[in-house]
């Protein structure tokens, strides 16, 4: 008796085309996957490297989570148009339309670039409870974020002007 083997064979090609479909998802899904853990590439290095790359301020500030006095730093006058990026590393921060005048005498910001670009953690230094606010690529100390900041988010990000590096708006076109 002669077997019909054709249904076999067909189901047999269905199941190879699904199988190839499946593989080339996975691979376009892992190719994503890389491409975003490359963007948020963090920076690692030794404090001997720190010191040689940053001033004495800037690396009190961002490697030693100190605080410039307030009225002092360069930026928390500042009304110029352009991006605040992270001393140490170089990554976009936080933009100029979103900085206010707190009167706290450091920059002032509502919001980040991009809440991906920070990190918080709470900080219980000197007897008192703040969040602290760190550059989410090389884990620089920037400043503190407190919640009575004005519309549209309500917090106010307190960032030291010596962990922050300004571009101005024409210097960013070229
Ligand atoms: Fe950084």
């Amino acid at each position: 008796m002669k077997r019909n083997y054709y249904p076999k064979i067909f189901f047999a090609v269905i199941f190879f085309l699904l199988l190839t479909k499946c593989s080339a998802q996975q691979s376009n899904d892992t190719k994503e996957i890389k491409k975003g853990k490359s963007m948020s590439e963090k920076v690692s290095k030794s404090d001997k490297d720190w010191k040689e790359i940053l001033t004495p301020e800037q690396y009190h500030v961002l490697r030693d989570r100190g605080t410039e006095r307030p009225f002092t730093g360069k930026y928390w006058d500042s009304k110029e148009e352009g991006i605040y990026k992270c001393a140490a590393c170089g990554e976009i921060l936080f933009e100029s339309d979103t900085k206010f005048d707190s009167g706290c005498g450091w920059p002032s910001f509502y919001a980040p670039e991009s809440q991906s670009r920070i990190a918080t953690q709470d900080d219980y230094s000197h007897s008192m409870y703040r969040i602290e606010v760190l550059c989410s690529k090389c884990g620089g100390h920037l400043g503190h974020v407190f919640n009575d900041g004005p519309n549209p988010t309500g917090l106010r990000y307190c960032i030291n002007s010596a962990s922050l590096n300004f571009e101005k708006k024409e210097e960013q076109k070229k």
